[in-house]
């Protein structure tokens, strides 16, 4: 009789995973809350929310109860031609708590594929209005998906090593700074007219090692594009949904984007689904008799009723008192966890952006994705049952707002522990 694990590394190729070394793969029978529990009930603190997806426990009643009603009521209907009641309630009651200039969603099934909806208003946007701009701006180490465009947007390294050659050119600037932000204004006026759009990870760089950088600085920039008339995509994916403190990264800016995206939290992490937004702006460069000016792009599951579904179940629990306060716990408790880490000698340096931390760990090498202490950090967490994905050095924690407070307490001591054992 073969194993869950020698069964599945017969047959299935993981994400990101050199599968010559796979040999820790944990098979998970359940999730409960901020846990989830393997084959021999071994329990484990999901502290980065399944890949920061999970933002109300695993297998939430609430959201379960919601898609399963709908699955026995529609469970799906071709969106071209057609259209439900999730999708126009939760187009409803996301533009609502979005920035007041955004007015239409376009719905897909996950984040890259939501940047390749974004990117395709931007440019088509141009197209439509017979202007000639190629160029499109992006931050040094973003992330923005791994589908070619979101590839292309995103930050090169070894992951796009193979495909480089293949990728569209992109202008790659600094994320500003007090010291930056006037020689990227220059740089990026010397060739405003040709370039068509601007994407950016508001406030947190996630896949770059949880990298920091202020709102009032983004603003400068998002207003000084404004000007240049390069639009703007603001990639949500991760940051949205509470992950900063407030329900948007929007919310710590005054400057508003032509184009928003989102997926992970949109449906507290239950089910696939990308949603993009735009403004009427946008959204009326393709707004026309004439059918060349049509956004011809959709995919099979476009608007999944179920995915809907849990998204609107998800958002309420967001919206409700005792949300709000959970997450404003993690935050307050996050905030004494990086003072107390801010003096000790192993920690080169600690951030925090609402309930996100990240500490780099100090090491002999330089801070890195590939640095060897991922090796020794992922396992030893695991061993101490919590579910942390260390990026290299970088250790950070996004927990679902559910977490409790015994439970943060014990992830803070075990960092605290780690430091002094490893
Ligand atoms: C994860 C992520 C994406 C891609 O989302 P997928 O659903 O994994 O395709 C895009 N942008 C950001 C900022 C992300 O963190």
């Amino acid at each position: 009789m073969y194993t869950l694990k020698e069964r599945d590394y017969l047959v299935n190729w993981h994400p990101y995973t050199q599968m010559k070394k796979a040999d820790d793969i944990v098979p998970i029978v359940r999730g409960e809350g901020a846990y989830i529990f393997d084959e021999n009930n071994k329990k484990y603190i999901d502290a980065v929310s399944s890949w920061w997806v999970t933002l109300h426990g695993h297998a939430h009643p609430y959201i379960a109860k919601k898609v399963y009603e709908q699955l026995n009521t529609l469970e799906q209907v071709i969106f071209a031609g057609f259209t439900h009641r999730p999708a126009v309630e939760l187009s409803e009651r996301l533009l609502a708590l979005l920035p007041f200039n955004q007015q239409k969603v376009f719905y897909s099934d996950n984040g890259s594929t939501a940047i390749e909806v974004g990117l395709k208003m931007c440019m088509q946007f141009h197209y439509n209005n017979q202007e000639n701009r190629q160029k499109i701006l992006a931050f040094k180490n973003a992330y923005h998906g791994d589908t070619f465009g979101a590839m292309s947007v995103s930050g090169r390294g070894i992951w796009t090593q193979p495909f480089n050659e293949r990728l569209f050119e992109v202008i790659f600037i600094e994320t500003p700074t007090e010291e930056n932000i006037e020689s990227i204004k220059k740089q990026i006026a010397e060739l405003a007219d040709e370039v068509a759009c601007f994407i950016y990870e508001p406030l947190v760089q996630g896949a770059a090692g949880m990298l920091m950088y202020e709102a009032a600085y983004l603003d400068e920039l998002m207003n000084f594009c404004r000007k240049k008339r390069i639009l703007l995509i603001q990639d949500e994916v991760f940051v949205g949904f509470g992950r900063t403190g407030k329900i948007f990264a929007a919310n710590h800016l005054s400057e508003v984007p032509d184009v928003m995206c989102f997926s992970k939290g949109l449906t507290g992490g239950t089910m696939p689904l990308g949603v993009t937004t735009c403004s009427d702006l946008i959204y009326n460069a393709f707004y026309s008799k004439d059918y060349t000016k049509t956004l011809y792009h959709g995919h099979s599951f476009t608007a999944s009723p179920l995915a809907c579904t849990a998204a609107l179940a998800s958002l309420e629990l967001l919206l409700e008192e005792a949300t709000q306060e959970k997450i404003v716990n993690i935050v307050t408790q996050h905030e004494v966890f990086r003072e107390q880490l801010k003096t000790h000698p192993k920690v080169k340096v600690v951030r925090q952006c609402g309930t996100i931390l990240a500490l780099e760990w100090k090491t002999e090498e330089e801070t890195s994705y590939f640095s060897d202490m991922h090796k020794k950090l992922y396992p030893y967490f695991l061993d101490h049952g919590i579910l942390l994905r260390p990026l290299g050095n970088i250790i950070y924690l996004v927990p679902p707002y559910c977490i409790s407070t015994v439970d943060l307490n014990y992830i803070y001591k075990t960092i605290l522990k780690a430091l002094d054992e490893l």
